[in-house]
């Protein structure tokens, strides 16, 4: 998708620090983070959102390998994190590349409002 703005950050067209990438994956910092920790992990691969993923290995890859090693690396895993997948327009989705947002270093709130 050429003006994605997601895929030009995993193709390395504009510069982005990764705090994890992989073959399938990168992980970087939200640029209006909404809590001290606050990062969107990404497939390489252009899906719009969760509803268009067609590849049962890149999702399974994603949430037993990825998440959990970037909850390390953020030092979340004992504490807890909250993980959200806003999907459409009632699901507040304003980039329609798929992405998790994974939220930390804070007590969350329910509900989310
Ligand atoms: P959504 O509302 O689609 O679930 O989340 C999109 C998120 O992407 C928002 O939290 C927004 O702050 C973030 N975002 C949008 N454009 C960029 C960008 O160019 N760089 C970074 N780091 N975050 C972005
Ligand atoms: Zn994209």
């Amino acid at each position: 998708m050429s003006d994605c703005i997601f895929c030009k950050i995993a193709n390395k067209e504009i510069n982005s620090q990764f705090i994890f990438e992989d073959d399938q994956v990168v992980a970087f910092r939200d640029m209006n983070p909404q809590a001290p920790q606050h990062i969107l992990i990404i497939p390489k691969k252009h899906f719009a959102n969760i509803l268009e993923v067609t590849d049962k290995e890149l999702a399974a890859h994603i949430l037993v390998d990825v998440i959990p090693e970037i909850a390390k690396i953020l030092g979340v895993d004992e504490t807890g994190f909250r993980l959200v997948v806003n999907t459409g327009k009632e699901g507040g989705q304003t980039v329609e590349h798929l992405h998790f947002h994974l939220l930390g270093g804070r007590s969350m709130q329910w509900p989310p409002g």
